[in-house]
């Protein structure tokens, strides 16, 4: 559906580095001609009829008509009556699975220089369900909700991705030996999809084994698939693995469209700076125009900007260089 013709693509700039960052990805997407077209959207919270603050409607719709978004870093105010801006987004558009694809970068000098894994965290459900109470005073209960709908349509994401990639193999990580029912049923719906795909391999570990292995050897594992919690802490150390959070994107998959971002945040001590390292968001816009099966688009940006790394010669201030964003970007577009 999206092979032919110009796509509009829905961009939420963001706070603080986002505009920055935004610019950089906007010039190095025209640099390599690709034929999308952005509508920029603020989505800076305004007052509803019921007083609350919410996300612009003009935004919401240019979400749901293109489906399709790319989003840099917003800042989560601190104090009462906010929501955070990035759980309601995820809330309207159903944002059902986040993925991580985290890739050791020649150029960048790591524990590991052989890193390739990408984590699939189920997103709307599991112990972040936000059902809490207190029985009585001193005990609390946290009520962590698992439904097949919600694990199967998350592991059929999982081995459609790994197919889509050319991935070789899927792991489940769960506790299903202590959260008998709650993972005992993830764990089923994801045994059960791994059948309709046979030419993936196939395997189930526990979290704490994955953990082990992973900083021992990541190697051993391709694509992971898991409930909320364990995705939220899994995929940070992964991060963690080839360089931090400042070069890892990641995808959001919602039930009528999908989110791209950059896991860092808005850097407040050097926005405005051009400083910042634009390598996160871009390649979370690469993992969006192979979404939209525009992947040599994809192959081309991503070659260039690993290449730029690997050449050591602009690399930002994170990275160790002393180049700025700007530089960094313009040697991009050079080899584009
Ligand atoms: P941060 O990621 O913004 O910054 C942490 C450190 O990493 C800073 O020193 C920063 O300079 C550096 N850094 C981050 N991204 C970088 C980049 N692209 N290039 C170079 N250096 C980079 O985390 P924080 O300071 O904890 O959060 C700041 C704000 O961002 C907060 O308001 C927070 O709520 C928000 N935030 C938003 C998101 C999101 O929108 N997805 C995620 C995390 C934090």
């Amino acid at each position: 559906a999206y092979s032919s013709g110009t796509k509009k693509v829905t961009l939420i700039p963001g706070d603080g580095i986002g505009p920055e960052i935004s610019a950089a990805v906007q010039k190095i997407f025209t640099a390599a001609n690709v034929p999308i077209e952005w509508e920029a959207v603020d989505v800076t919270p305004v007052r509803g009829p019921d007083g609350k603050f919410g996300i612009p409607q003009a935004a919401i719709d240019s979400v749901n008509t293109n489906k399709i978004g790319l989003k840099g870093p917003l800042m989560t105010p601190v104090g009462k009556g906010h929501r955070s801006l990035n759980l309601a987004l995820r809330k309207e558009f159903n944002l059902y699975a986040n993925v991580r694809p985290c890739r050791s970068l020649e150029g960048y000098k790591t524990l590991y220089d052989d890193v390739d894994v990408v984590t699939i965290r189920e997103n709307t459900e599991g112990e972040y369900s936000g059902i809490e109470h207190e029985i009585v005073d001193g005990v609390v209960q946290s009520i962590k909700l698992i439904t097949e709908e919600a694990s199967k349509r998350v592991a059929e994401y999982a081995f459609q991705y790994a197919k889509n990639n050319n991935r070789r193999k899927v792991t489940v990580v769960h506790k299903a030996n202590i959260m008998r029912m709650s993972d005992g049923l993830f764990l089923r719906c994801v045994r059960d999809m791994a059948q309709k795909f046979p030419e993936i391999q196939f395997e189930e570990k526990y979290l704490d084994t994955v953990c082990l292995n992973m900083v021992q050897n990541p190697k051993k594992y391709d694509v992971l698939v898991m409930p909320n919690l364990y995705g939220d802490i899994l995929s940070d150390m992964c991060a963690g693995l080839v360089g931090g959070l400042g070069l890892t994107p990641s995808g959001n998959m919602g039930l009528n469209g999908a989110l791209f971002e950059s896991v860092h945040g808005t850097a407040p001590d050097i926005a405005g700076k051009d400083l910042a390292n634009p390598t996160a968001l871009l390649l979370s816009a690469v993992m969006m125009l192979r979404h939209m099966e525009l992947n040599s688009y994809a192959d081309k940006i991503e070659r260039a900007a690993f290449e730029t790394i690997k050449e050591s010669k602009y690399l930002t201030g994170d990275l160790g260089g002393r180049a700025k964003c700007s530089e960094f970007t313009n040697e991009i577009c050079a080899k584009l």
